[in-house]
């Protein structure tokens, strides 16, 4: 028997969206939080550039008009989130989005929401 029968409402007649097949609320625990970590403007723009372009923390910084350490904390929240890597090289460190579905359905999504066009392909 459909859930949907259960509903206190009845709006629409014949075929109802499949309420089975949405999952539970606790399965939609990874994108809460991705959106959670992507939930600053600030830190949704330092995703964005890092689509485009590996920068280190200084360069972003400057990018930016942030503070260093205001940048790292963002960098640490895209990290913790798997939506930027990072790479050492001597001293420098770089980061970039990482190289995942994820971070592209996510450089998707901004563009499309802020109608911008995709400044080079991320990969
Ligand atoms: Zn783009």
């Amino acid at each position: 028997m459909s859930v949907t029968t259960n509903l206190p409402h009845r709006h629409k007649e014949g075929n109802v969206f499949a309420l089975e097949q949405l999952p539970e609320s606790s399965s939609f625990e990874p994108v809460a939080q991705v959106f959670k970590h992507l939930s600053d403007a600030a830190r949704c723009r330092i995703f964005l550039l890092l689509c485009h372009s590996e920068e280190c923390v200084l360069n972003i910084a400057t990018i930016m008009e942030m503070s260093s350490p205001a940048v790292a904390h963002h960098l640490r929240l895209l990290k913790v989130a798997g939506l930027v890597t990072s790479r050492r090289v001597g001293k420098e460190v770089f980061y970039r989005a990482a190289d995942t579905e994820l971070v592209r359905a996510m450089h998707r999504m901004i563009e499309e929401v802020m109608h911008l066009s995709c400044l080079q392909p991320s990969s």
